[in-house]
């Protein structure tokens, strides 16, 4: 098959489709992969570390379209990319399509293919392409919220690990899923003094099991809640309920009585925020105070840090493009049910439940 790899244009998305490596497996397995120059530039992969892999290099985002039969993504098509699109090609990407009836009738109308990482579902359950994301968000979160500590950001100036005579800061993390649990994991390798709140005592009991005494867990109720973020320096808020916008779990009250100078991560902004005082931030400007509070909220995190989401987005798809490209995508469908739950919309028809009853089409 013949595989294309576009840059990216979406504002401020560095990381690319497909690393070298990923390139090199594709080559490998008989398929041409084509890459638009400068795609991996902005994620340290220059064009000469694709073509040393068997890939080729083309010149405009129109070519690699033109020549391409799958094109292979990060981000949902921007309109000049979804009237690019032909029928007969397979669309492999982000697409967040439930909230955007725009891309979606671009998608419709091109009659291509289209799959979204987002929707693919893991053996044991979970979204395996959407979980690379949230370790990568969890992680950095601590290291935003250390930032945001620091008195030149307007925090109170604390040291997550203390030091010798002086206590580590204090942590809240709300939710212990896939970010919740790489964040808390960053926050007791830093020596902080980490609480995790969930509702799920499966899930604490999980992360008890792990941590031992290392770690403070607590059923997520307001009480609970109430003490564990006004006691906190630093609140870093992971929670998710599937298919909804996140319940605004930390009140206004509850931000008014932190400390001032402590500061709150907010990683489900981009599901609309659990802290009543979010709104939705960007890297050029990733902060600002209620309060006294110091607020991150980037709805977009892993893309400040490209090289390592390339990384681990390419870890999770290849094996899913590679079934595709050998495949082809009726049999790699019928033959995995849990790529079968990627397919959005397929030739002009919108063919997700939750996506086709968000934006009123049949299904
Ligand atoms: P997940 O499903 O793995 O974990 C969510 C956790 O929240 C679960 O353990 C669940 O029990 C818990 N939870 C639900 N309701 C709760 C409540 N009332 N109190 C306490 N805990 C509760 O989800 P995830 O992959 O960890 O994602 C978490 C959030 O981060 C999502 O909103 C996701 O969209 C977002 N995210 C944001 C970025 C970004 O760049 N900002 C990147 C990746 C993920």
């Amino acid at each position: 098959m013949q595989v294309g790899v576009p840059k990216e244009i979406k504002a401020a998305e560095a990381r690319v489709g497909l690393t070298p490596a990923g390139a090199r497996e594709l080559v490998a397995h008989g398929h041409r992969v084509f890459v638009e120059t400068n795609a991996g530039s902005a994620a340290g992969f220059a064009d000469e570390a694709y073509t040393a892999q068997g890939a080729e290099i083309l010149d405009s985002a129109e070519a690699v379209f033109d020549a391409a039969e799958m094109i292979v993504k990060v981000k949902e098509p921007q309109s000049v990319e979804y009237k690019r699109l032909r029928a007969d090609q397979l669309l492999f990407t982000y697409l967040h399509l439930a909230p955007d009836a725009e891309q979606t009738q671009g998608l419709i109308d091109s009659g291509c293919v289209a799959i979204a990482y987002e929707t693919v579902t893991g053996a044991n359950g979970g979204l395996p392409l959407l979980s690379p994301m949230s370790e990568v968000a969890g992680r950095l979160s601590v290291q935003a919220g250390a930032a945001a500590l620091e008195n030149v950001t307007g925090g109170a100036g604390v040291l997550l690990g203390g030091v010798p005579g002086v206590p580590p800061a204090k942590v809240t993390v709300i939710g212990g899923g896939v970010v919740g649990t790489n964040a808390l994991r960053m926050a007791v390798g830093l020596g902080a003094h980490v609480t995790v709140v969930d509702k799920s005592i499966d899930r604490l009991r999980e992360l008890d099991e792990l941590y031992g005494s290392r770690l403070t867990t607590l059923y997520s109720n307001t009480e609970n809640l109430e003490s564990a973020v006004t006691e906190a320096d630093l609140v870093i808020g992971a929670v998710l309920l599937p298919g909804a916008a996140a319940p605004k779990l930390v009140t206004r009250e509850m931000i008014a009585g932190m400390r001032p100078g402590s500061a709150v991560v907010d990683v489900a902004i981009d599901q609309g925020g659990c802290f009543e005082t979010s709104r939705p931030t960007s890297h050029a400007e990733p902060t600002y105070t209620v309060d006294g509070v110091v607020h991150y909220c980037v709805t977009n995190m892993p893309g400040c840090v490209a090289r390592t989401s390339t990384f681990a987005l390419t870890n999770a798809t290849l094996p899913y493009v590679l079934q595709l490209a050998d495949k082809g995508y009726k049999q790699a469908l019928t033959d995995n049910s849990h790529l079968a739950a990627g397919l959005n919309v397929h030739k002009g028809q919108v063919t997700h439940e939750a996506v086709a009853s968000n934006l009123g089409h049949t299904y």
